[in-house]
């Protein structure tokens, strides 16, 4: 199964991409951890994005396609793969494109887990971190006992400033304009489908694996 997984943010992507690698014992490959393997292998093209980052400038295109490109070359891609985070241009998805082509792999689906905005605003601006432990809470679907307090070990409960309504709020936005025509690219392919973030764990992977046999939800 080759799939590219997309998603807001708080729309639990990164649950569902766990569950699909358990599934299909395909690997999930996001953006992130393959910079950072690259960077860790000293390859070629890990030496020029690490350049990049430390310069603190955004990695060119080249150096990320190139990245993707060898990360998907490798034997463990060969029967499938869940690919999250990238592409996130029109450019990406063409440079994407031909690589898949070379590689002759062809796409099964583009799957975006997705929910309102309200929604999704809620959802992350509700999290709350230990302040002493690191451990996470939900104000709504895992709220501590006491408010403000740590189960485990009474610490003050606090809230990230990237959690905050106005950058999650920010964050959204942002995602959004950067993502329509990403949409519409893949609409236009017959490869998109959208997914009902807002069910139970269980009920979203169903639909997902249900789009990935037969097409559409
Ligand atoms: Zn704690």
């Amino acid at each position: 199964m080759f799939i590219l997984l997309m998603g807001p943010p708080g729309a639990g992507k990164g649950t569902q991409a766990a569950k699909l690698v358990e599934n299909f014992k395909i690997p999930h490959i996001s953006t992130g951890d393959m910079f950072r393997a690259a960077v860790k292998e000293g390859t070629e093209l890990g030496k020029q994005a690490k350049a990049c980052m430390d310069a603190g400038q955004l990695v060119p295109d080249s150096i990320t396609i190139g990245i993707v490109k060898e990360r998907l070359a490798k034997d463990d891609c060969q029967k499938g793969f869940i690919l999250d985070g990238f592409p996130r241009t029109i450019a990406q998805a063409e440079a994407l494109d031909r690589t898949l082509t070379e590689l002759t792999i062809k796409l099964d689906r583009v799957v975006n887990i997705t929910a309102p905005g309200s929604e999704l605003v809620g959802r992350m601006t509700g999290r709350r971190i230990c302040r002493s432990c690191g451990a996470t809470y939900h104000v709504a679907f895992n709220a501590p006992k006491a408010s403000g307090v740590c189960d485990k070990c009474s610490g003050e409960l606090y809230q990230r400033d990237d959690d905050k309504e106005e950058t999650v709020v920010n964050r959204l936005t942002v995602y959004q304009t950067q993502t329509q025509p990403l949409i519409e690219y893949y609409q236009d392919k017959g490869l998109y489908t959208e997914i009902n973030g807002l069910q139970p764990i269980d009920d979203v992977l169903k639909d997902i694996i249900a789009s990935l046999r037969g097409g559409q939800v």
